[in-house]
């Protein structure tokens, strides 16, 4: 295991941003001029992750552990996993997804729930082979079956393609507007190919952090709703989308991903979008930085806010259906088709 040398000499990226381990507060558990952190584990092993938020230093067996157990807690706080669930993870090639897939097969065993892991290849060149490979050696390793699916062979175009389109024709639309619809739409088409009930997805809590605050500078409340885990959406969604790591830390999942030595992509999407996403997400970094805990405590009030929204019940009691696809939609028109019909070679 890499643990020994962990600290210190990393090129480890979140985003595209390397993360400097000797500098970051969290990742400097060897350092004495912090009180709180101990050169030792409370097992006797040698400390390599100073959890600042709660004063915790962990060796590398107790880290991994306590990943396993943070994850199995959420999945049992919100009814997540029932047995004999048909679970797809959705793996892009991340830190994040691929610690998922490792996480999930591991505490799965015996629990009479069959796992896949599905990817879905967008169409970016020079940038998803790597991804799809790193989802591949991952999903062998652990034999967990993988099904990979194109936007190519769902909607007749790659997303290089579509974007290409856009700028041709002045669409102002931004590449993750465009991208995350087909994407959604994608992982639905996938898992019932693979005929799955329950879609697994890895948002972390700083995900469902930025995700709340765009929301809430956009007004959306019915989106704030959705963060709520235990909002099924009613049952006119026949899968099931849980989140099973959305109470952990992104840099933890880095930390899980490079101390397991797992195959992941720390290069960034080509596309993303230089948006308020990142404002946001800097923002709170520094605040952690400052506050350590202030996130998870910020993560608790957003779920507090999220199951107490109440919007118009009449109206999300009605299955609504896309005029064009026939899919459940919040609108006349889904949020695919509206994407479709922007890029011109499918319309
Ligand atoms: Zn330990
Ligand atoms: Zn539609």
């Amino acid at each position: 295991m890499k643990a020994n040398n962990a600290i210190g000499e990393s090129t480890l990226c979140i985003q595209g941003e390397p993360i400097k381990l000797e500098s970051d507060p969290v990742f400097e558990p060897l350092s004495l001029s912090k009180p709180k952190a101990s050169p030792q584990c409370k097992c006797g092993a040698r400390t390599v992750y100073f959890r600042a938020y709660n004063g915790q230093s962990l060796c590398a067996k107790c880290f991994n552990e306590s990943i396993l157990e943070k994850t199995k807690k959420t999945i049992s706080k919100y009814d997540m996993l029932h047995y004999g669930d048909r679970v797809g993870i959705a793996v892009s090639g991340g830190k994040d997804s691929t610690s998922l897939l490792y996480v999930l097969n591991e505490i799965m065993k015996g629990h009479g729930s069959k796992l896949y892991a599905l990817t879905i290849d967008e169409g970016i060149e020079e940038y998803r082979e790597e991804a799809i490979k790193n989802a591949e050696k991952l999903a062998e390793k652990l034999s967990v079956p993988l099904l990979i699916a194109s936007y190519k062979d769902f909607f007749g175009f790659t997303l290089d393609e579509a974007l290409e389109d856009r700028k041709e024709r002045g669409i102002k639309a931004t590449s993750c507007s465009v991208c995350g619809p087909l994407r959604r739409r994608s992982i639905d088409l996938a898992a019932e190919e693979l005929g799955v009930n329950v879609v697994a997805t890895a948002h972390n809590l700083d995900d469902v952090l930025q995700t709340f605050y765009i929301n809430l500078y956009a007004g959306d409340l019915e989106r704030i709703r959705w963060l709520d885990p235990t909002f099924r959406q009613n049952s006119q969604f026949k899968l099931r989308r849980i989140k099973p790591m959305m109470e952990i830390y992104e840099q933890e999942l880095a930390f899980f991903a490079y101390l397991n030595d797992l195959p992941f992509q720390s290069e960034s999407c080509p596309y993303m979008d230089e948006g308020i996403r990142t404002e946001i997400r800097v923002h709170l970094n520094e605040l952690e930085r400052k506050h350590p805990g202030v996130k998870y405590s910020t993560l608790k009030t957003i779920l507090g806010i999220a199951s107490s929204i109440q919007i118009d019940s009449e109206k999300s009691k009605k299955i609504m259906r896309c005029e064009k696809c026939g899919s459940v939609s919040t609108g006349r028109i889904c949020s695919v088709c509206q994407t479709l019909s922007l890029v011109s070679s499918s319309a």
